[in-house]
């Protein structure tokens, strides 16, 4: 593949005239980071381009030579991750160009994720579209790991199949789970599918359905709010994204990344304490926010637990219920929302973000638990009374760690197109 970066000239020392310091701060800068770095540049103009560009659009809009910006484009047509389109109807002089867009048939994510009460798949392009998804609902927690791990498999080859005959690459498979994850992917703790120290990549990643891909392994709450992060037209830049489930996980992001914590285990929402004498958790703990505010606890209160409903049929006959004002509901909804309201508005005191996306099952309930979450924040956020925190549902809804799974497979590819091209070559 050609070059890129041809505007620098190479010194006899090594080093490289003009390099922009921000590329390695104090080393030197190789001619090939210089193309890795024009590699992404274009792949991100293209990608964040409100109609498909030119080359020449793109020489100008970053300051690159046209013909390393052909290089460039030439190289990450053939490595499937541009493709050209018909160019726009032009009233002025000249021959029109072609324009570029994100490849529709190039690499794709596969996201996986495991909750206590599903198993979900999904693959998303490169520009984000999912391309495929399914969704097997069952109560993991009767199951062994293993029993879990290999009913996922069954999905994620499917979701490759899927993806084969849309003529799609996988580039890596993300999966995520409600629990602490350690950066090598073992699972240290899952209280609600009482799972400690699974090694998920030892006993998934030979399977058929993954080997060949990287697998990463993440918390569901951090992935969700990377897939909010990047749906759509940018949104905040500071937001706690809430994942309400049967346990209660938080992704904190600040200036526009995801806050792990040292040792990534941080948004732990759910075993915030609420009453420090309160009901048993899970966790070993006492009054923790899940126990008030988890979908488990939501249905208890409204007396809904035991009819023998699937946890989806559930949700959907309370949103029913609060929609024609049953007072049980309402009750429960607005117990469940006062609770999370004092867990949220610590972080709030604390981080100083200014939204809160109410994630997972709080999505369709939003409408009951924000007000009631709102006025929580009003009296307990300090700064509320001159900059209130905006509460909203999620934009991709309980889909969210999923389709946030597959797309940090993606980003990954958009972020380092030189890798990709590095291992299809
Ligand atoms: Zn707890």
């Amino acid at each position: 593949m050609a070059a890129a970066g041809t505007t620098r000239t190479e010194r006899p020392d090594g080093k490289i005239h003009g390099a922009p310091q921000a590329l390695s701060g104090d080393a030197p800068v190789r001619q090939a980071s210089l193309r890795e770095h024009n590699l992404g540049l274009v792949l991100r103009h293209v990608g964040a381009a409100p109609r498909p560009p030119s080359r020449a659009d793109i020489a100008a809009a970053t300051g690159l030579t046209r013909a390393t910006v052909s290089a460039l484009v030439d190289d990450l047509i053939t490595g499937r991750l541009l493709t050209e389109v018909d160019p726009a109807p032009r009233t002025g002089a000249g021959r029109p160009a072609a324009g570029l867009v994100l490849a529709a048939n190039g690499p794709a994510g596969l996201g996986l994720e495991i909750n206590v009460d599903y198993l979900a798949a999904c693959v998303v392009d490169l520009a984000g579209t999912v391309r495929h998804r399914a969704v097997h609902r069952a109560d993991q927690r009767p199951h062994s790991p293993a029993e879990v791990l290999t009913g996922l498999a069954r999905l994620a080859a499917t979701a490759r199949s899927a993806a084969a005959t849309q003529n799609l690459a996988l580039a890596g498979t993300a999966l995520a789970v409600p629990g602490l994850v350690t950066a090598a992917g073992l699972v240290r703790l899952a209280p609600n599918l009482g799972w400690r120290d699974v090694d998920v990549p030892g006993i998934l990643g030979d399977h058929p359905a993954l080997c060949g891909t990287p697998l990463t392994v993440d918390n569901e709450a951090n992935l969700a709010a990377l897939g909010e992060l990047h749906a759509g037209p940018p949104g905040p830049a500071n937001f706690l994204y809430i994942s309400g489930e049967i346990g209660i996980g938080a992704g904190i992001v600040l200036h526009g990344t995801l806050f792990r914590g040292a040792r990534g285990w941080s948004g732990e929402l759910g075993h915030v304490p609420v009453h420090p004498d309160g009901p048993a958790c899970r966790c070993g703990s006492r009054g923790c926010l899940e126990q008030y505010a988890g979908q488990e606890a939501i249905l208890r209160a409204a007396g809904l637990a035991g009819h023998g409903l699937s946890p989806d049929a559930a949700i959907a006959d309370l949103v029913e219920r609060a929609d024609s004002g049953d007072p049980a509901t309402t009750a429960a909804l607005t117990g469940a929302a006062t609770a999370l309201g004092v867990a949220v508005a610590g972080v709030v005191n604390l981080l100083d973000v200014d939204t809160v996306v109410l994630g997972g099952v709080y999505a369709p309930l939003a409408a009951w638990l924000r007000p009631t979450v709102e006025e929580q924040l009003r009296r307990r956020v300090l700064t509320a009374g001159w900059s209130p925190v905006t509460v909203r549902p999620s934009v991709l809804g309980g889909d969210a760690a999923v389709v946030g799974a597959a797309g940090s497979v993606v980003r990954a590819v958009r972020d380092h197109p030189a890798r990709w091209l590095a291992a299809i070559t």
